[in-house]
């Protein structure tokens, strides 16, 4: 039994999309560029042989509306102006691409638009200094009166976000638009036969939202050594579009990972001062004080698929920490917030870091090929902040992270120790937390059980 009910169809949800201020040009601008993106995205989903082979066995289920909390764009600044919304039929239209080693006075140039507009445009206040760093591959669109003056710049930083200048006689006003795109909600489950990476594909879940399904349950699960056939994952994320193109794939909602026949699951919620994070229904945290594999994951699960019959770790000695084979210059990160007691090199460690985290606990970290930036004796370190790089540097006959947990001075195996919790939802918040997450877990509820009676038939 494998992934039978993995190209599940949409149910769509709709959400308030916000739009400050949009003349038509913008939505021309978008329009290109979504129709970019999208074309991509289609290109290369078609590629995906998965897609063909399951799309005969997709099962539609369709799913009960419920009302999503709205998110309000955060980063966009009010610029109050009376800006022209009327587009003069005489100007000309530039529509050009940000190349790279470009700035705004040899793109100016190019287009035979005068130095001194690149003044008045870049200098304009509050948002002209934000044309000093454009970057390669966004979108500049220009407007330009018959006497080749620019009347209007719109520079696009992606399909929701847009900077927007106009003219008002001798200098520009400038709007930041934030586009709230129309978040629709997407279902997965599959089954794992032999590695999570090959499952979501296969399921169609995409690449970059398996990572962060492996990260929010990374403290239940170790998904490099504990995954087994059989295990499996339901998951319920978003999916954005724009004008009713697809732009990307949006937050895990709500999830659930079945790993060697016992269930986890995380909702995601954004609490009153709008941090956002996974937890268990019942308002405990998915996160740990310590990261259980500090390595990325990415990069050793592609290892792991090909050797996950023969354990890395070398049985035939004492072995006081865990091995993770991972391609040398794959960051390590520190596995929780504390201070570095030592960065140094030894004949058997090779380069090494030692992390001291409260009394307790201890972490080390050998056979580094390279430091992290800023990494000595005595610096302070924030969990997954990366404190080195996989090497094979002492006594290693290939590159992996030689990886110590230490509690009381006394190792423990990083993979079964308890670690400590991170907080919870804080009682105070608990109703709250409640009203906003026991929907997306009855979705789930759901789903898992529509799931079950597809793949029964
Ligand atoms: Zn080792």
């Amino acid at each position: 039994m494998s992934d039978k009910v993995s190209h599940l169809k949409l149910t769509r949800f709709k959400r308030t999309r916000h739009i400050i201020q949009f003349p038509r040009t913008h939505l021309l601008l978008i329009g290109i560029i979504s129709f970019g993106l999208c074309s991509f995205v289609i290109a290369k989903f078609s590629d995906d042989p998965a897609d063909d082979r399951f799309t005969t066995e997709s099962v539609l289920i369709t799913l009960p509306e419920v009302p999503i909390p709205v998110t309000t764009p955060t980063n966009a600044s009010a610029v109050t102006a009376t800006i022209p919304k009327a587009i003069e039929p005489q100007w000309r239209h530039i529509n050009t691409k940000v190349r790279p080693g470009d700035n705004l006075a040899l793109i100016f140039k190019r287009h035979g638009l005068s130095p001194k507009d690149v003044h008045l445009v870049s200098t304009s206040k509050p948002l002209g200094q934000r044309l000093r760093n454009i970057f390669p591959g966004h979108q500049l669109a220009l407007e330009v009166d018959d006497g080749n003056r620019l009347m209007k710049l719109s520079y696009a930083t992606g399909p929701l976000d847009e900077l927007a200048y106009t003219r008002q006689g001798n200098t520009f006003v400038g709007e930041q638009i934030t586009t709230e795109p129309e978040r629709m909600l997407s279902y997965k489950h599959g089954t794992i036969d032999h590695s999570l990476f090959v499952a979501s594909q296969r399921a169609g879940l995409p690449d970059s939202l398996t990572m962060r399904l492996a990260q929010i349950f990374q403290w239940d699960v170790d998904f490099v050594l504990d995954i087994r056939p059989g295990d499996a994952f339901y998951v319920i994320y978003e999916e954005l579009y724009l004008a009713d193109e697809f732009i990307g794939h949006g937050r895990i909602i709500a999830a659930e990972f079945v790993n060697q026949g016992e269930l986890f699951r995380a909702v995601e919620y954004s609490n009153h001062n709008g941090d956002r994070d996974y937890f268990a229904p019942s308002g405990d945290s998915m996160r740990k004080a310590f990261l259980r594999a500090p390595v990325e994951f990415s990069r050793i699960s592609s290892n792991f698929n090909l050797r996950r019959v023969h354990p890395l770790w070398k049985t035939q000695r004492p072995h006081r920490g865990i091995d993770y084979a991972a391609p040398s210059g794959t960051p390590i990160l520190a596995a929780g917030d504390g201070k570095v007691v030592k960065a140094s090199r030894t004949t058997p460690n090779g380069n090494y870091v030692v992390v001291r985290h409260g009394e307790q606990f201890v972490t080390k970290y050998l056979h580094l090929s390279k430091f992290g930036r800023g990494i000595k004796s005595g610096t302070k370190v924030k969990q997954g902040q990366v404190i080195g790089y996989v090497g094979a540097t002492g006594w290693a006959t290939g590159p992996h992270l030689h990886y110590e947990f230490l509690v009381n001075g006394v190792h423990q195996n990083p993979r079964t120790v308890s670690l400590p919790n991170a907080a919870p939802i804080a009682k105070a918040e608990m109703a709250r937390f409640k009203t906003h997450t026991q929907q997306f877990s009855l979705l789930l509820d759901n789903y898992k059980s529509q799931v079950t009676v597809a793949l029964a038939q």
